[in-house]
C-alpha cells in the first residue's frame, strides 16, 4: 500500500487507547499491508446488552476511524441455545446503535464445511486425533494449574484410523458424546488451554442454519481463529477471559499455515445495580421476574431502547469509559448521566401530574381558557413554543403541597404564594379534607391576573415554581416509574449460598395509573421522549393506546453523578 493510502493515525476524535496503539502499530509496520478490518462476533444464544455496545463500539468504531471494515459474524456452533429470534434482534440492535456491517453479514456455520477440512489437514499433520474418553474423563486427564496433565491413551492412534474415525463421526455413525477430535499439543503446558483441548464433538442436534447437515461441531476456540483468518480480520478484539486462550488461538493459524490475524484483549464492562451475564438475564426472563428481554429495567439494548435510552447517550458513555486491560465496575451513575446530558438538549418538556391534586381558582371566570405559552426546550430556543390551556380548575403534584410545610418547604401551602410554571401566581386560601380520613381532597386558591407569564408588576417574589395540568383538558395516563433492578451494588458478587436473584430491587417497577398529563402527549407516538418538567425523563411505551397512553421513566431529574465529580472536585482542593 502506498503511504498516502495508508489511513490516518494522527489522534483522532478518540484518545489512543492501548487497543487502538496496537492498531496504529501495525498500520504503520505495514503488518497487514496498512489494513484494518475488525468483527463483531455474536453468539445467538440472548439479546445483546449494554457489555456488548462496548464491544460494538470499540469494533465498528475503530474501523470507521482507521478507513477499515467491520464484519458481522454470528459465532454460531453451539446448535443447542441458538435461536434466529436471537439472530434478528442482534442484527436489529447494532443498526439502532447507528453501526452498519453492509454487505459483511457472516456466519461461523458458513464455513462448517472448510473447517472441516482444516481438521482433516491437522489430523494427516499428526495434530489431531480422536479421543475416546468421556467428557469427564478428559476433564480429569486435564490435571490442574499444579499437576500436569495424563495423556489419552488414544494419543497416539495413527494417522489413518483417526481419519477413518473423523470421518464416521461426520457421518453420524457414534453416539452424541461418545468420542471427540482433539488437537494435539501440550499435556504439560503450564496454560491449560494448550493441554490437548476437544475441537469437534459430537452433537446430534438440529442447528437453525445448517438443519440436520452436520452432527459435528467445532469449539469456539477452534472455529473463532479459523473465522477470522477466513474473513481475513486484522484485528480480533475480544475481552479479557479469551486471554490465555490467545496461545491456542495462534497455534491454529500456525499449524494450518493460513492468515493470521491479530488478538487482542480488553476488560469487559461490568455495571452496578445489574447483572450482565446472559445465562442470568435469561434467567430472569424465563422465571417472569422481569416482562421479557426487553423489559426497561433490563441491560438489553432492546431493554434501554424502551426504557428511553437513546443510542447518542451509550455511545457517549462507551468513549468515556474508554478500553482498559483491567476488569473493573462501572457506577451505572456514569452511565445515567451520559442519558441525561443528551436527553436534556434534545427531549421537548411538557406538563404532566402524577399524583394529582384538584385545585380549584376560586376568582377565575367559571368558562373561561386561557392558551398560555410554554418553552419546548430552554437548552434549544430553536425547538419553540407550545400553547397549554389553563383554566379555573388544575391538578397539581399532591407534594407540591403540604398543609403543615416544614422549614424551606418552598411550594404551596396554607396561606402561601406560588408560581404556576409558565402561568400565574396562586395563593392557596382554603383546604377541603374528607371528614372521615382527612385526607386532603382539593385546595382552593386565588390568582394574581396581573401575573401573567410569572412576574408580578409589583415585584414581589415568590419562593417556588410548581408544575400543573388543566384538568378539563389534561388526558389520563399511566405513568412506570423505573428504578434499578438490583438492590445492590454487586448483584453478581453475593455470598455463594445466596442467590442472585434474592438481591432484586422490590421497588424497580412503580406503576401509577390516574395520572394526568397536558393534551399535547395524547398522540405522541411510542418511543418519544420528553423531560416532565420537574420530574424527569419519560418516553411513551409501546404499550400506550391514544386512550390511554402509558409513559416510562427513563431517569429522575437528580444527577448523583454530578453530585459525585462535585463532591470529588472538592475534595482535591
Ligand atoms: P457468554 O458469556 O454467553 O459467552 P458473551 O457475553 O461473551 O456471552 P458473546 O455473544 O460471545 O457473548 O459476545 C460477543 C462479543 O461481545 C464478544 O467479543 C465478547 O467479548 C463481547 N462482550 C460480551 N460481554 C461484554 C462485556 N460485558 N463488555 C464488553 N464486551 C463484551
Ligand atoms: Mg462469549
Amino acid at each position: 500500500m502506498k503511504e498516502a493510502d495508508r489511513p490516518d493515525t494522527s489522534p483522532g476524535p478518540h484518545p489512543v487507547d492501548f487497543v487502538r496503539a496496537a492498531v496504529i502499530e501495525d498500520i504503520q509496520s505495514g503488518r497487514f499491508e496498512g489494513r484494518v478490518h475488525t468483527r463483531f462476533p455474536p453468539e445467538p444464544n440472548g439479546y445483546l446488552h449494554i457489555g456488548h455496545a462496548k464491544a460494538i463500539c470499540i469494533d465498528f468504531g475503530i474501523a470507521a476511524e482507521f478507513n477499515g471494515l467491520c464484519n458481522l459474524r454470528f459465532d454460531d456452533t453451539n446448535p443447542t441455545k441458538e435461536d434466529v429470534e436471537y439472530v434478528e434482534s442482534i442484527r436489529e440492535d447494532i443498526h439502532w446503535l447507528g453501526f452498519d456491517w453492509e454487505d459483511r453479514l457472516f456466519y461461523a456455520s458458513d464455513y462448517f464445511e472448510q473447517l472441516y477440512q482444516f481438521a482433516v489437514q491437522l489430523i494427516k499433520a499428526g495434530k489431531a486425533y480422536v479421543c475416546d474418553l468421556s467428557p469427564e474423563e478428559i476433564r480429569r486427564g486435564r490435571g490442574s494449574l499444579t499437576a500436569p496433565g495424563v495423556p489419552s491413551p488414544y494419543r497416539n492412534r495413527p494417522v489413518e484410523e483417526n481419519l477413518d474415525l473423523f470421518r464416521r463421526m461426520r457421518d453420524g455413525e457414534f453416539p452424541e458424546a461418545s468420542r471427540v477430535l482433539r488437537a494435539k499439543i501440550d499435556m504439560a503446558s503450564p496454560n491449560l488451554n494448550l493441554r490437548d483441548p476437544v475441537i469437534y464433538r459430537i452433537l446430534h442436534a438440529s442447528h437453525h442454519r445448517t438443519g440436520d447437515r452436520w452432527c459435528i461441531y467445532p469449539t469456539y476456540d477452534y472455529a473463532h481463529p479459523l473465522s477470522d483468518s477466513i474473513e481475513g480480520i486484522t484485528h480480533s478484539i475480544c475481552t479479557l477471559e479469551f486471554e490465555n486462550h490467545r496461545p491456542l488461538y495462534d497455534w491454529f493459524l500456525e499449524q494450518l499455515g493460513v492468515f493470521h490475524s491479530r488478538q487482542i484483549e480488553f476488560a469487559r464492562l461490568n455495571l452496578t445495580y445489574t447483572v450482565m451475564s446472559k445465562r442470568k438475564l435469561l434467567e430472569l426472563v424465563q422465571a417472569g421476574f422481569v416482562s421479557g428481554w426487553d423489559d426497561p429495567r433490563m441491560p438489553t439494548l432492546c431493554g434501554l431502547r424502551r426504557r428511553g435510552y437513546t443510542p447518542e447517550a451509550i455511545k457517549n458513555f462507551c468513549s468515556i469509559i474508554g478500553v482498559t486491560k483491567t476488569n473493573s465496575l462501572t457506577d451505572i451513575a456514569l452511565l445515567e448521566h451520559c442519558l441525561r446530558e443528551n436527553l436534556n438538549k434534545t427531549s421537548p418538556r411538557a406538563m404532566a401530574v402524577l399524583r394529582p391534586l384538584r385545585v380549584v381558582i376560586d376568582n377565575y371566570p367559571e368558562e373561561q381558557v386561557e392558551q398560555l405559552e410554554a418553552v419546548n426546550n430552554p437548552e434549544d430556543p430553536g425547538m419553540g413554543t407550545r400553547p397549554v390551556p389553563f383554566s379555573r380548575v388544575l391538578y397539581i403534584e399532591r407534594d407540591d403541597f403540604r398543609e403543615d410545610p416544614p422549614r424551606k418547604y418552598r411550594r404551596l401551602a396554607p396561606g402561601r404564594e406560588v408560581r404556576l410554571r409558565y402561568g400565574y401566581f396562586i395563593t392557596c386560601t382554603d383546604v377541603v379534607k374528607d371528614p372521615d380520613t382527612g385526607d386532603v381532597l382539593e385546595l382552593h386558591c386565588t390568582y394574581d391576573p396581573a401575573t401573567r407569564g410569572g412576574a408580578a408588576p409589583d415585584g414581589r417574589k415568590v419562593k417556588g415554581t410548581i408544575h400543573w395540568v388543566s384538568a378539563a383538558h389534561a388526558v389520563e395516563c399511566e405513568v412506570r416509574l423505573y428504578d434499578r433492578l438490583f438492590a445492590v451494588e454487586g448483584p453478581s458478587d453475593v455470598p455463594a449460598d445466596r442467590d442472585f436473584k434474592d438481591f432484586l430491587n422490590p421497588e424497580s417497577l412503580v406503576v401509577l395509573t390516574g395520572c394526568r398529563c397536558e393534551p399535547s402527549l395524547a398522540t405522541a407516538a411510542p418511543g418519544a421522549r420528553f423531560q416532565f418538567e420537574r420530574i424527569g425523563y419519560f418516553c411513551v411505551d409501546p404499550d400506550s393506546t391514544p386512550d390511554v397512553p402509558v409513559f416510562n421513566r427513563t431517569v429522575p431529574l437528580r444527577d448523583s453523578w454530578a453530585k459525585i465529580e462535585k463532591k470529588l472536585a472538592t475534595a482535591s482542593r
